[in-house]
């Protein structure tokens, strides 16, 4: 290996949000104050649609259990996921000790579909939570209007999908009842650990900034603000510890002006593979339909048989060729947690299985350069023609 390795995953920091942490450090206010309130508002500006909040806080995964929380799933709910994502998307069903349902997904997006949620419906089900797989949305219009149908509450999960355009519209801006962002180390943009709560529903954004900080009925921030005698409070519900310093927020401010630039790059590099990829033995991405658009949080390829390689010895021979892989996801199932606790097996998921055991992310992000995707290129016609 002559080269240094090229990592799967780098955040891209800049001197701006540097100095803005250092600021913070130096002006005494370290935790949740002016800042983290700036990049809520200019969060909802950046989503465009009048009367949504942003809500920041410690991680999606926060964000998602404070969005359940809210509009009320508790013990002996059911909430249906697709067994295709990440843990967070089902841990937090269980924090409130409901039942999370696992779904397949499409063969082509990954994503859940209207159809797969519609049969999993029960008396039950309080809950549907979409994840828009790799930065794609989920087909959002059909599964709103059957939770509509039933009744059940929608939280988008999207820890991927920023920005992404579901029928020229910004996910986020739709008619769900919570979407939440993750600014996590590798999603498209970050603030070391983070997340948003993004809600139209006054009700729902009152009861997250009050959970979200030790069910306190206003904010420390206000406390220290306001006229009100500064040691006054009332706790109003045994809340949970998730607001987001403004350390963090500094960071935030200055990615999110990056973003759309960061946006533009992420697609002129997906477009790249595209083409340098399409006659290989390989599946390369679903991409969006007319009035829709991708955030490439991911670049998730599927091994066709003809490739003649496993997926796991295709990861190993890219790394020898100093290239850093992933695979999106492990799906919930086969997790021994969810797997034991729910008796799943992968018959019940017979897409995703074939997905999982096919599936392989190529690095993808603002920080790579022309020649690191030559060099992925190149690795993988290497590994593929050597079998
Ligand atoms: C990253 C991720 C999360 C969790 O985000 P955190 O900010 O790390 O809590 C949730 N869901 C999906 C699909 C993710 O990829």
């Amino acid at each position: 290996m002559s080269r240094n390795f090229l990592p799967f995953a780098l955040p891209e920091i800049g001197e701006e949000e540097i100095n803005e942490v250092i600021d913070s450090l130096r002006s005494g206010w370290v935790t949740t104050g002016p800042k983290a309130k700036r990049f809520e508002e200019e969060f909802t500006a950046f989503l465009g649609l009048k009367g949504l909040e942003s809500i920041a806080v410690n991680s999606a995964t926060s964000g998602l259990h404070l969005a359940l929380e809210a509009v009320g799933v508790g013990t002996g709910d059911e909430v249906i996921v697709p067994t295709y994502t990440f843990t967070a998307t089902a841990e937090i069903v269980r924090y409130l000790g409901a039942t999370p349902i696992m779904v397949d997904v499409d063969p082509t997006t990954f994503n859940m579909t209207s159809k797969s949620f519609e049969q999993a419906i029960t008396e039950r089900t309080k809950a549907v939570i979409p994840v828009h797989f790799a930065g794609l949305a989920c087909d959002m219009d059909p599964i709103i209007s059957v939770a509509k149908e039933y009744g059940i509450k929608v939280i988008e999960d999207a820890a991927h999908a920023l920005p992404t355009l579901y029928n020229g519209k910004l996910i986020g801006t739709l008619s769900s009842d919570v979407t939440v962002f993750s600014f996590y180390a590798n999603k498209t943009m970050t603030t070391g650990e983070g997340g948003m709560v993004v809600t139209a529903d006054p009700e729902i954004a009152k009861r997250c900034k009050i959970m979200r900080l030790h069910g306190i009925s206003r904010d420390a921030f206000d406390r220290y603000t306001s006229t009100k005698p500064a040691w006054s409070y009332e706790i109003v519900a045994p809340g949970y510890k998730y607001n987001m310093p403004d350390i963090a927020a500094s960071i935030g401010i200055h990615q999110l002006k990056k973003l759309p630039a960061f946006q533009i790059k992420r697609q002129e590099m997906a477009d790249f593979y595209n083409d340098a990829l399409k006659d290989l033995p390989i599946e390369l991405p679903a991409l969006p339909s007319e009035r829709c658009s991708h955030a490439w949080h991911l670049y998730p390829i599927r091994l066709k048989a003809e490739a003649n390689i496993t997926r796991d010895l295709f990861i190993e021979k890219m790394s020898e060729n100093g290239i850093g892989c992933s695979v999106h996801f492990i799906p919930l199932h086969l997790h021994p947690y969810w797997r034991d606790t729910y008796n799943l097996t992968p018959e019940l998921f017979p897409v995703a299985q074939g997905i999982f055991e096919s599936e392989v992310s190529l690095p993808l992000y603002t920080k790579m350069t022309d020649d690191d995707l030559v060099r992925v290129v190149s690795a993988v016609k290497l590994v593929l023609s050597n079998g």
